[in-house]
Parts: C-alpha cells; sequence; structure tokens
C-alpha cells in the first residue's frame, strides 16, 4: 500500500475552539511550571555530561527554561559501542514488532501534545499554531515510517527463478545511524529523522541541533518509554565540532542523515568521504533560495495570504520559506499596496498568545545576523515595508518581518533564514531569463507560481528543478505522505521526507538464492 491508505495523519487541536484553547494553555502552563533538565540518554539512562548549559527562552532571554548537559566524548563513544552490539538484533526484530514501537510512541506524543508543545515553545519560540503542526507532523512520521515499514520490511519480495530455486530480496537495516537535527522544527524533524532510520532496523544515534536539546530528550524518552530499547537510541546534545563531528569520522557509523545547512552538509561530506571503513549514505536536506512567481491573472487576495504565510510564518524560519517574490510588472504596484497593509495586520510577540502571528527568531545570533541583512537591504536595495518592533518585545530575539525590492534573484548570496521577503518585478516578455535565473542559485527545494494560465504553470514547473512545487497557494507546510519533502541540487541529495521511499536510503538490500 504506497499511499497508506488505512492510516490517517494527525488531527491535532482547533484553535478556533475556546474551550480547546483554554484547556492547551493550562496544560501547557502546568508542563511549564515543572523544572526541567535534560543531558544525554544513553542506553536508556539519563544523565549528566560535561558542561552544563542554562537555557532561556527565546520571547523572554531574562527566562530561563531549564538546564542541559552537552555529552562528552565518553558519553559518545560508550553510545556508539552500544549502538554498535545492538543493531544486529533490533534489525533481526521482526518489522511489525519495530513499526508497533513507532506506534505507540506516535500515540505517547498525542497524548502529551500540550507538554511537547510547551518545550517547543519555551526552548525554540513556536507560536500556538506552529507548536500544533509540529506534534502533528512528528506523530504523522512516527505513524507513516511505521507503515512503510511493515509494508516493505516485513517480507522479502520473490523473484522469479529457474525451477528448483527459490529467489528473494529483502531490504535491511544498515547499522548505526547518526541523525543531526535542525532546531526550526526541534521535534517533527528529529523525530523523523530517527523514526525513518529505526524503522528500516538501524540503530540510532542522535545529535539534536544545539538550541534544542530539551524537547528531544522528551522524544527520545517517549520512544523509549514505547519500547525502542536503551541500546538502540541514545541521545547525544551538544555542538557539531565536538560531537557530531568525531562520529561522523568514525567507521562504525553506518549512515549520516542531516538537516541543516549546505555549507555543513558539504563538510559532513568530505568527513565521510576522508574517513576509513566502508563508504555509506548521507541523506541531506538543506537550504533553498525559495521563489514564487506571481503573473496577472493571479488573485491577488490569494497571493497576498499565501505570500505572507509562506515568507512570514514560524518567523521564516522553515527551509520552505518564501525567499524572493517574482511579481509581474503591471500588477506589482497593486500587489505591493496590499501586501504593505497585510503585513501591517501582522502580530509580532509572544507565542503563547493566540493573536501572535510572528514569534522570536532561534537566538541572537539569528536575530544580529537578520538585522545586518536587513541593513545591507536599507542600504543597497528599495525598501517596501520596514516596520519597528512593538515595546512589547524588547526581552526577546524579535526580527519585525520586512519587505525589499530588489533588482534580481543574484543580488543574494545566500539564504537569509528569518522574516525578510525579497521582490523582484519581472516583464511578461522576460520569464524565461527569469526562470533561469532562479534555476542559477543551483536551490531547489520549493517553488510557487500564481497563475490561472496553464501553459505558463507548466513552462515553470518543468523548467526548475525544485522539490516541492505548489501552484496557486502557499508553499510551506508540506503534509506527511501528501507532499513528501526535499529538494535537489545545494537543497539537498534528494530523498523524501514523508514519502513512500524514504526508508530506502536508510537501508541496504539482501538476496537469498537457494536450490530447493
Ligand atoms: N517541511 C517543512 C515545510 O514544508 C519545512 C522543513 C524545514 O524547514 O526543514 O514547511
Amino acid at each position: 500500500d504506497l499511499f497508506g491508505a488505512e492510516r490517517k495523519n494527525a488531527a491535532g487541536i482547533d484553535l478556533n475552539d475556546p474551550r480547546a484553547v483554554t484547556e492547551l494553555q493550562q496544560a501547557m502552563a502546568s508542563a511549564a511550571a515543572e523544572s526541567w533538565a535534560a543531558g544525554p540518554i544513553v542506553g536508556g539512562v539519563a544523565q549528566t555530561g560535561s558542561e552544563r548549559r542554562i537555557v532561556t527562552n527565546p520571547a523572554d532571554r531574562g527566562q530561563v527554561v531549564g538546564e542541559i548537559f552537552w555529552a562528552t566524548p565518553a558519553q559518545a563513544e560508550d553510545a556508539l559501542s552500544r549502538a554498535q552490539r545492538a543493531a544486529f538484533a533490533w534489525n533481526a526484530t521482526p518489522a511489525a514488532e519495530r513499526a508497533a514501537c513507532l506506534e505507540r510512541a506516535a500515540n505517547l506524543m498525542s497524548a502529551q501534545t500540550p507538554r511537547l508543545m510547551a518545550f517547543c515553545q519555551r526552548e525554540a519560540g513556536k507560536t500556538l499554531a506552529d507548536g500544533i503542526a509540529e506534534v502533528r507532523e512528528a506523530v504523522d512520521f512516527l505513524r507513516y515510517y511505521a507503515a512503510r515499514a511493515r509494508a516493505e520490511f516485513a517480507t522479502p519480495l520473490s523473484l522469479p527463478g529457474p525451477t528448483g530455486e527459490r529467489n528473494e530480496i529483502s531490504l535491511q537495516g544498515r547499522g548505526v545511524f547518526l541523525c543531526i537535527s535542525p532546531w526550526n522544527f526541534p521535534l517533527a524533524i528529529f523525530t523523523g529523522q530517527i523514526s525513518a532510520a529505526l524503522a528500516a532496523g538501524n540503530a540510532v544515534i542522535a545529535k539534536p541541533a544545539e538550541q534544542t536539546g530539551m524537547v528531544a530528550a522528551e522524544a527520545v524518552r517517549m520512544l523509549h518509554q514505547a519500547g525502542v530499547p536503551g541500546d538502540v537510541l541514545h541521545l547525544l546534545p551538544g555542538d557539531g565540532p565536538t560531537i557530531a563531528a568525531p562520529l561522523v569520522s568514525d567507521p562504525r557509523i553506518a549512515g549520516v542523515a542531516f538537516t541543516g545547512s549546505t555549507e555543513t552538509a558539504r563538510i559532513i561530506n568530505q568527513a565521510l568521504a576522508a574517513r576509513e571503513g566502508p563508504i555509506v549514505p548521507l541523506i541531506a536536506e538543506t537550504g533553498g533560495q525559495n521563489a514564487m512567481l506571481v503573473d496577472s491573472t493571479a488573485l491577488p487576495e490569494q497571493v497576498v495570504e499565501d505570500v505572507i504565510t509562506s515568507a512570514f510564518q514560524s518567523a521564516g524560519q522553515r527551509c520552505s520559506a518564501l525567499r524572493v517574490l517574482f511579481l509581474q510588472e503591471d500588477v506589482a504596484d497593486k500587489m505591493l499596496t496590499m501586501l504593505k497593509g497585510a503585513m501591517a495586520e501582522l502580530v509580532v510577540g509572544d507565542p503563547a498568545l493566540l493573536s501572535t502571528d510572528v514569534g522570536p527568531v532561534i537566538d541572537e545570533e539569528a536575530r544580529q545576523m537578520l538585522e545586518a541583512h536587513k541593513a545591507l537591504m536599507a542600504r543597497e536595495a528599495k525598501p517596501i515595508y520596514e516596520p519597528a518592533l512593538p515595546a512589547t518585545t524588547a526581552a526577546g530575539s524579535f526580527v519585525a518581518p520586512a519587505a525589499y525590492e530588489i533588482a534580481g534573484i543574484d543580488v543574494l548570496e545566500r539564504e537569509v533564514f528569518g522574516p525578510i521577503l525579497h521582490v523582484v518585478r519581472f516583464r511578461a516578455d522576460r520569464l524565461d531569463q527569469v526562470l533561469d535565473s532562479i534555476a542559477n542559485t543551483g536551490y531547489g527545494l520549493t517553488l510557487g507560481v500564481h497563475s490561472r494560465i496553464d501553459a505558463t504553470v507548466e513552462q515553470v514547473y518543468r523548467r526548475l528543478p525544485v522539490g516541492n512545487a505548489y501552484v496557486n497557494r502557499n508553499i510551506i507546510g508540506a503534509v506527511v505522505g501528501v507532499q513528501p519533502f526535499g529538494g535537489q541540487g545545494l537543497s539537498g541529495t534528494g530523498p523524501k521526507a514523508g514519502g513512500p521511499r524514504y526508508l530506502h536510503r536508510f537501508a541496504t538490500e539482501k538476496t537469498l538464492s537457494v536450490d530447493t
């Protein structure tokens, strides 16, 4: 069953239901009232580590959320040797049993939605809407990969052969997978990588982003509680150079799943190529320079709504987010006037409030980088809308959504990961050149087209090597099993998370021929 027809995506919580919202906020507040502490989890046991880090709330830097210990090299070695010993038995466990563990974890996460949302909010600044989507996606990944494991890993595929010979091919785990996850989906992508690796029969060492180790620890606790053996899944919070880099170079690691920047993916790829031992896969999902093209046949109201969502939801901190909006000259002024009006309505502030549209960015480093880009744009581009931040945001790492008109996409040297939109005007008879300029960035993640001319949609879709194209809608929020997500070129190695063939990338194949 390629589409997992019997599997349903998670329902989430309806934010239009005031009672549901009150209940949710109360449950989140009681989770937040606990004292939060986390650290490495090795062999199923929570440990303290070397450096103790204080975690503060991105929306209020004076507010201490909890503390987390980073892992030591000795803990990394312990995790790796345990994982290596446990991988064989986990791969030999029937796929249906592995799937059942993941499904139990999905139920636990779903039941603990408010608690997980509290972590996503206080550690990563997620708004209520983003928090709900985050937990739903994590739950969906668990159930989806469980279904794929049952469908493809449980029984070998029989192959034809001469009479008297039985031939089959089966998918197998590769060994120990290293999963390195980003802070922007601290639960969903973290859980997605791990559950794919586990479903395919691998043991896992998870290295969460340094900013979001606490919610990662919650997820690992739930996976263990659901029956994933302690030695099959380990958590090592810490930074890339100390924790991830030595593991990448260790020949006992049989594959790496990474979501983050293109530069880091390149460094991992080089380290994998340079090391001793087997040649192993790197599954990388990296950045984008995502464009949306709008022609004069598009519906302005719909365009504005979709641009706002695509560029500013999650404070623009999605790799799918819209970075460059191409407006056909004839409608550009009208669209920009409407866009400015819509941007003026955006509420920037405390992510705990239902009225907030745009929460904080992840940390001060990100805020400074984004402010530096705004300053550059103010000098070298034409500001379209550059509102000031409300006074209520002074204690946090906030960036006001802004828009700038630029001459072309090639003006941008890199992905700007935040709520900053760039706009380019184009003439209808120059569409080919526009498409070339987008292709020339080398990125290929998401793409939007707003047009009611089928031939234009077709032309744009055919020309651009992207992972996910969206027509007459927004370009974010890919749904597991519906829009399998991942890019090409500088945007990643191409496997589609939440897609029917994703688990293959985490597996190897074995054939068996028996003379009967
Ligand atoms: N899958 C997410 C989306 O479609 C983006 C994932 C990411 O930012 O890495 O919005």
